[in-house]
């Protein structure tokens, strides 16, 4: 069987799935106060339909999936979901990221279904700077979730997003949680997701800058090894248990070795983040499409890929710039 790949010989093996639009926190990089204009539930793929795109995926090549939204634990019969997926023996890691507000009492469940690594997003250390920042006061079930994952057979990853003037000042707090816990942090550089079209970013935190805080910080920061797709480029303290990453989210220097395709909530298939969405596989599916017309669809879209998210972004069709929210496009 002919498998995905791109004009540029990428082999696509990774598929981040969004189950949902909805969140019950309101991060403010991510969306505004009031939240973003939900869609219809019906607009919403299904779980069958997921189950479908995914499981023709995993015969062209796609042995990863990554779970996300909005927050997936906030749609109904979601750990069913993982269930049903579970049985798809071409998948080799099953992910989920998640803000963990929801699910520290879920944890041996998802441990049955054999997940192979959870993403916990939190961005800050202290109660109060959290629920500025999520706009909600759910600090203490997220840390909660956090440290029962860390007993658990599961990896777990720290998603920090680093906001000028907001946390830079705990940068060094989250280095200091992988010193006696077997965690990964990844400082990601904030992106204009936010579901706005506006940007007041004080300070410029890309890669660079981040990683000169840590050094001014430490002076035994060893490299790590990392495998070629990785979005992080990751490193440790040396005697720490733990190691940190630095996604260069929006610096955008990790694209050639791409190996990710996208489909957000509602169908929309995605070659790169920064691209505006190329192909709603939903109304294909929803018209008939048999799985051979699917998998044809996807070998000839994936030609597209572009060669980097500036390419993506430049090739954007409303030239109005980047409104939308992360938590629509699935992070
Ligand atoms: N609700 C879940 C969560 O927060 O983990 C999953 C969806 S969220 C959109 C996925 C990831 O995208 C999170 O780690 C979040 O921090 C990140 N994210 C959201 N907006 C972002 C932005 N503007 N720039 C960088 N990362 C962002
Ligand atoms: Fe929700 Fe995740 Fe966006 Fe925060 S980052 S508002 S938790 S989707």
């Amino acid at each position: 069987m002919e498998q995905l790949t791109d004009k540029f010989g990428r082999q696509i093996t990774y598929l981040r799935l969004a189950v949902t639009d909805r969140c019950n926190l309101r991060c403010q990089y991510c969306m505004p106060a009031h939240g973003i204009d939900i869609v219809d539930r019906e607009e919403l793929l299904t779980y069958k339909e997921m189950y479908r795109i995914t499981r023709v995926l995993s015969e062209l090549g796609v042995n990863k999936v990554r779970l996300t939204g909005g927050e997936p634990f906030v749609r109904k019969n979601f750990i069913d979901f993982l269930e049903m997926l579970s049985f798809n023996d071409k998948l080799e890691e099953i992910n989920i990221t998640t803000n963990g507000a929801l699910i520290s009492k879920n944890i041996k469940k998802l441990e049955k279904l054999k997940i192979n690594s959870v993403n916990l997003s939190i961005d800050s250390l202290s109660k109060e700077n959290f629920a500025n920042i999520t706009r909600r006061d759910v600090f203490d079930e997220v840390f909660e979730t956090l440290e029962v994952l860390e007993r658990s057979s599961i990896k777990l990853k720290l998603n920090t997003v680093v906001q000028s003037g907001i946390n830079t000042h705990e940068i060094v707090d989250f280095i200091e949680l992988t010193k006696n816990k077997d965690i990964a942090v990844r400082f990601i550089e904030e992106m204009p997701f936010n579901g706005t079209g506006k940007r007041d970013v004080y300070e410029l935190w890309n890669f660079t800058k981040i990683f000169e805080e840590i050094k001014v910080n430490y002076t035994n920061v060893e490299p790590l090894k990392s495998p070629k797709s990785s979005t992080s480029h990751n490193f440790k303290i040396s005697g720490y248990k733990g190691t940190f990453g630095i996604i260069p989210a929006y610096t955008r220097t990790i694209c050639n070795d791409c190996n990710r395709i996208r489909i957000t909530a509602t169908g929309m298939f995605k070659n790169c983040l920064f691209d505006e969405g190329v192909f709603n596989v939903r109304d294909f599916l929803r018209n008939g499409a048999s799985d051979d017309e699917l998998k044809a669809l996807f070998l000839s879209i994936v030609k597209e890929k572009p060669e980097n998210g500036f390419i993506a972004e430049a090739n954007r069709k409303n030239n109005k710039g980047i409104s939308e929210s992360m938590s629509t496009i699935g992070g």
